[in-house]
């Protein structure tokens, strides 16, 4: 990062709306370049919702850069493997080895982590941060381009202004939806629930150090362990029939067994551990070139959001981040051409996630005569062609030339 210079704290801050991964880690960088933010967040307090998350070693990039590796480490666990099993066999599709011909290849380690221990790390790091002003309880409900500041209006009428504001507020952002006005995100039809459990509540027969995909035709569990083996996190998606109501969780659990019923039996075993309570609707955007206008800028779900059958929508928001600080820092004031060369950078990268994991996502759900030739296809593939596969992604990305339109 560069030295930052002694009077740096009178510029006038960066807004970031949402205080998500893609929001603290645009703070952290920017702070780290001298550069003051002031980060609002809509709920009461800054915290995740408390699930497990995976990451490529594409994010140690980035955390190296904001200095949150060690601490990342400490808290996460690497799977022995990451392995695609077949819904109805049980067998072994395919696998991501993440030992150590994985760590010689891309340098660092496939990790998964429980989202609140990531969240702390970063919101203790913004909070020992000078630089960082930390608003909660802070629901923005629209913005105003000044032309040379932002000001910014939460529900309960604050006005915060700053430079320029960055929109890091999901999949649902309203900062989007002022700025581009493009309509609601594109629900794939699937619904996806999510379940953590005390490791020794774990009945099914399955692997406990592992990251376990399990596809079949219109349904998938994914299941992990967290905090070093004491829990268990569990996500399962099944796809709904197009005329169904929204449901209460009787309706759900009788549309799952029903999408599961010729499930593998340790497959069931996993639906049964599930709580239903708490679901959440599958869906992306096509994805786009500009995500910025005048002074407002927008990063992570906010700008692309994806599927999640990479693992990568989270680590994009925080590549992002520090993408964006590091724009922003080399262009002297220039927010416009700093906001272009963000956009270069990050668009193509960003959209090869999203097309790429509609790709996986319809390898995973196929049927027929399709799924037979995904699962040849997959079950051909050597080490050397995943880590071919994945190098792109997992090689990290670099800051393109300095924008010169
Ligand atoms: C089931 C599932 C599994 C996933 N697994 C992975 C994975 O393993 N690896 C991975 O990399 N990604 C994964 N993802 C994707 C990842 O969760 C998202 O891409 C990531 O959280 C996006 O981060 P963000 O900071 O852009 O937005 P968010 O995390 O959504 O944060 C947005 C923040 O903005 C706040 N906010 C919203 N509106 C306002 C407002 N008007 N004013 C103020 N604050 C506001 C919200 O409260 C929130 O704190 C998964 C997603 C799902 C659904």
């Amino acid at each position: 990062m560069t030295t930052r210079e002694p009077d740096l704290s009178a510029k006038p801050p960066i807004l970031i709306v949402g205080g998500g991964l893609g929001g603290l880690t645009a703070a952290l960088a920017l702070a780290r370049h001298g550069q003051p933010a002031r980060l609002l967040e809509g709920a009461p307090a800054f915290g995740a919702i408390g699930f497990g998350i995976q990451f490529g070693p594409n994010v140690f990039y980035v955390f190296d850069r904001i200095g949150v590796s060690d601490a990342v480490l400490e808290k996460a666990d690497s799977p022995a493997a990451v392995l695609m099993m077949d819904a109805f066999t049980g067998k072994e599709v395919t696998r991501v080895p993440t030992g150590p011909s994985f760590r010689a290849r891309f340098k660092y380690p496939y990790i998964i982590i429980h989202r609140i221990d990531l969240h702390n790390i970063l919101l203790d790091a913004c909070r020992r941060e000078p630089l960082i002003t930390l608003e909660s309880d802070a629901m923005v409900a629209g913005f105003v381009d000044h032309g040379d500041r932002v000001a910014v209006t939460t529900e309960d009428r604050r006005v915060f202004e700053g430079a320029a504001l960055i929109g890091a507020d999901g999949i649902r952002s309203r900062t989007r939806v002022q700025l581009l006005a493009d309509g609601d995100p594109t629900p794939n039809g699937y619904m996806g629930f999510r379940t953590i459990v005390p490791m020794s509540d774990v009945t099914a027969d399955v692997r406990r150090d592992i990251v376990a995909l399990w596809g079949g035709p219109g349904f998938h569990i994914v299941h992990y362990p967290l905090r070093h083996g004491t829990l268990f996190n569990i996500a399962a998606v099944f796809r709904r029939s197009p005329s169904s109501e929204r449901g209460d969780v009787t309706t759900y659990r009788a549309e799952l067994e029903r999408a599961y019923r010729n499930a593998h039996p340790t497959m069931k075993a996993l639906l049964s551990m599930l709580d239903l309570g708490r679901r959440q609707a599958v869906g992306d955007r096509d994805p786009i070139r500009h995500w910025h206008k005048g002074r407002v800028v927008l990063l992570g779900d906010a700008a692309h959001p994806t599927l999640q059958s990479l693992a990568q929508g989270a680590c994009m928001a925080i590549e992002d981040g520090l993408c964006l600080a590091d724009c922003i820092a080399a262009a002297d004031g220039d927010l416009m051409s700093a906001f272009r060369r963000y956009e270069s950078a990050r668009v193509v990268r960003t959209a090869r996630v999203t097309f790429e994991s509609r790709y996986i996502w319809d390898i995973y759900h196929s049927e027929g005569i399709r799924r037979d030739v995904y699962l040849q296809m997959l079950g051909e593939r050597s080490e050397a062609d995943t880590f071919q596969c994945l190098a792109w992604l997992y090689d990290g990305c670099t800051l393109p030339p300095q924008a010169t339109h």
